[in-house]
């Protein structure tokens, strides 16, 4: 932690001039007020703290994620995701979005899980498992690397299927919440991908902005997963200010992004705490 420009611990809020050193090298300021702080939510921010703080990336699935995953090659594609997809129509504004598009609809053809991915990811017939042992690996390659960011956009689709899949079979949003692992998560509360899925051309994919944007999100899941465990640890006003971070950090991203787009990245966030006994607003 080092002593330079002032700003707001990112637990609780606080005015500090102490924050994280190794995001810090890879250019993104997060900061805390206290060892304590840091702590809270260490660890989950440890695995995408240094190096792959910016540009931001996934971690590989765990083993959990991976079971997930073989237990759901076979069901179909989820109504919630076909929608999503189709929803995201209307804002095509150029050739590079219809392309986008086309892949998507196409995969919506595949009557499986399993083989919309193999079609999306260009996986060989058969060869899923292996694919998904594949992205449970440490990344082999440096974190800016093209490689590097194709990897972290599958492990977020991969997550977000099963995140899918779990809200159809729990009977609401927290349950599912609690019965699924962290980045699946934290791959729920990222909303904004559907933005490339309709912009694919002039949405920076590793702004600076985007790594901070997805740093407060970790934060906040990380907050809401330990106030499961430690209700006292986190008072009902840390999941208050890590959600206005959420927004805040939207806002610096609305030269990328519309307002329908920030609406729509917010609200099911806002829904999912209000649906943990949240109330934020
Ligand atoms: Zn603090
Ligand atoms: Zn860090």
């Amino acid at each position: 932690m080092s002593t330079e420009e002032p700003s707001k611990c990112c637990v609780c809020g606080e005015p500090t001039t102490k924050r994280c050193q190794a995001c810090a090298q890879s250019g993104v300021d997060l900061f805390f007020c206290s060892p304590e702080h840091q702590k809270l939510v260490w660890k989950h921010h440890k695995e995408v703290c240094g190096p792959n703080a910016h540009p931001f990336r996934y971690p590989p699935l765990s083993q959990d994620e991976v079971g997930e995953l073989l237990a759901l090659e076979d069901a179909p594609v989820t109504e919630q995701h076909r929608s999503e997809i189709l929803a995201s129509c209307p804002t095509v504004t150029d050739g590079a979005s219809l392309i986008g598009i086309a892949i998507g609809k196409a995969a919506l053809q595949q009557p499986t899980l399993g083989k919309m991915i193999e079609g999306n990811w260009g996986v060989p017939t058969g060869r899923f498992a292996e694919f998904l042992q594949r992205l449970s690996a440490p990344l082999a390659v440096g974190y800016s690397s093209p490689a590097a960011a194709s990897v972290s956009n599958a492990l977020f689709w991969l997550r977000h299927e099963i995140s899918l899949h779990k809200q159809e079979i729990c009977a609401n949003t927290f349950d599912a919440f609690i019965r699924t692992p962290f980045w699946t998560n934290v791959s729920q509360f990222d909303n904004i991908p559907w933005a490339y899925t309709s912009r694919p051309k002039d949405f920076v994919a590793d702004a600076p902005e985007l790594s901070v944007y997805r740093h407060r999100i970790v934060v906040l899941a990380s907050l809401a997963v330990r106030r499961q465990h430690q209700p006292d640890e986190v008072p009902i006003a840390f999941l208050q200010y890590a959600f206005e971070q959420v927004h805040a950090a939207l806002g610096d991203l609305t030269p990328r992004l519309s307002r329908a787009e920030t609406l729509s990245a917010i609200n099911p966030i806002l829904e999912d705490l209000h649906d943990f006994g949240i109330r934020l607003l």
